[in-house]
């Protein structure tokens, strides 16, 4: 089913084209102008359009955004494309897992899945894979903070939390979502609870820039123990995946205190950092073959908006608890040890989020 899938991926056409190959389910685009043409038509035929951009290395969590797309519009547009601006000069674009292949099979079998559902689901209509020369067509992409270029850049809210240590990181991610908004031209575009600041600089976005796509939240995927699905988890192996599950469990005791009443910020931290510190102080005890340290970026609690850090809950707004962890590199490994991919070298940062509801 997949050899045209192939076949065109190592060919130099494949690079260039808009491809239509009869074998897929859907149409890969590589260039802007053809995609258009079928957005038109589209529009045209009175059918709508529901867009999941990602990075590809493509796990639940996506599938189940482009599941929510396609209950919600008659066709869904799927980009695959590792941004270069929003990796910083030293951050792992070079290593960033890409699965071209597998992607592609599990969309197939999504469209497969919609298929035996039948009715009113949607289907996988459009695959927008673009080069970086296509989405950054008059300058080469710059990863630097005062680098040369056309951005969009959404402040103050870019420079909190995931901003503080990553300065290009929103700056690259309004500037593609903008270009990925004005090409696909959606009705819809889906976005993940997972990356939460990335929602609330999504939803600016749109707001300040009129931007005609309503934007659509879907709840973070989890593994079976809770640890939030990412593309970067492959690089764990099995014991910073186990360790890792610390953001998690912190999280979740900040949760229950807030559940339980509590509203001050002091309450609500020491929830958290009464957590990440017994389970770092436990790993530290053990030998450097047996453990697996981290280094606890920041725990927030903040306002669901403009994600102010807040002293006090205000009940009837609620807060979000959000957090990194750095699993920093394996110190030993043992024979035949599970380390992931890149061996247990390469840090892991992981982030993750809960929302506080309001309540009466
Ligand atoms: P990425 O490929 O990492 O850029 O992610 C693409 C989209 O998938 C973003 O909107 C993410 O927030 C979303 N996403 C990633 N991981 C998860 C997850 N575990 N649950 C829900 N959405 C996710």
């Amino acid at each position: 089913m997949f050899r045209c899938a192939r076949a065109f991926s190592t060919s130099p056409l494949f690079k260039y084209a808009a491809m239509t190959c009869r074998q897929y389910s859907f149409q890969v685009f590589r260039d802007v102008p053809p995609l258009r043409q079928m957005r038109r038509q589209l529009l045209l035929d009175r059918k709508t359009v529901g867009f999941v951009p990602t990075m590809g290395a493509l796990h639940e969590g996506h599938l189940s955004l482009i599941r929510q797309a396609a209950t919600e519009n008659t066709d869904v547009f799927v980009s695959i494309f590792v941004n270069p601006t929003q990796f910083g000069v030293n951050e792992d674009l070079s290593s960033y897992p890409r699965t071209w292949d597998s992607d592609v099979a599990k969309l197939e079998e999504l469209n497969d899945e919609f298929a035996r559902l039948g009715g009113d689901t949607g289907r996988i209509s459009a695959i927008l894979a673009p080069t970086p020369k296509v989405m950054y067509p008059t300058l080469p992409p710059s990863s630097e903070v005062d680098g040369d270029g056309s951005f969009v850049t959404i402040t103050p809210l870019s420079r909190k939390l995931e901003g503080a240590s990553r300065p290009v990181f929103f700056r690259g991610v309004a500037t593609v979502c903008m270009k990925l908004f004005n090409i696909v031209q959606a009705d819809r575009a889906y976005f993940g609870q997972k990356d939460v600041q990335q929602t609330v600089v999504i939803k600016r976005l749109v707001q300040d820039f009129y931007i005609n796509t309503d934007i659509v939240i879907g709840d973070t995927v989890r593994e079976h123990d809770g640890l939030a699905m990412s593309s970067r988890n492959v690089y764990l192996g099995a014991r910073r995946r186990a360790v890792g599950l610390v953001i998690y469990d912190a999280l979740k005791a900040a949760e229950n205190a807030y559940n339980s009443g509590k509203l001050a910020r002091s309450e609500i931290l020491d929830a958290a950092n009464g957590v990440a510190s017994r389970v770092l102080s436990e790993q530290q005890a053990l030998s450097p073959s047996e453990r697996a340290l981290y280094e606890v970026d920041y725990i927030s609690l903040a306002d669901p908006d403009t994600l102010d850090e807040v002293e006090t809950i205000d009940p009837s707004k609620g807060a979000i608890i959000s957090g990194a962890v750095k699993m920093v590199p394996l110190e030993e490994s043992k024979p035949g040890e599970d380390c992931g991919l890149g061996d247990g070298k390469v840090p892991v940062r992981l982030i993750d989020n809960l929302i506080f509801k309001p309540r009466p």
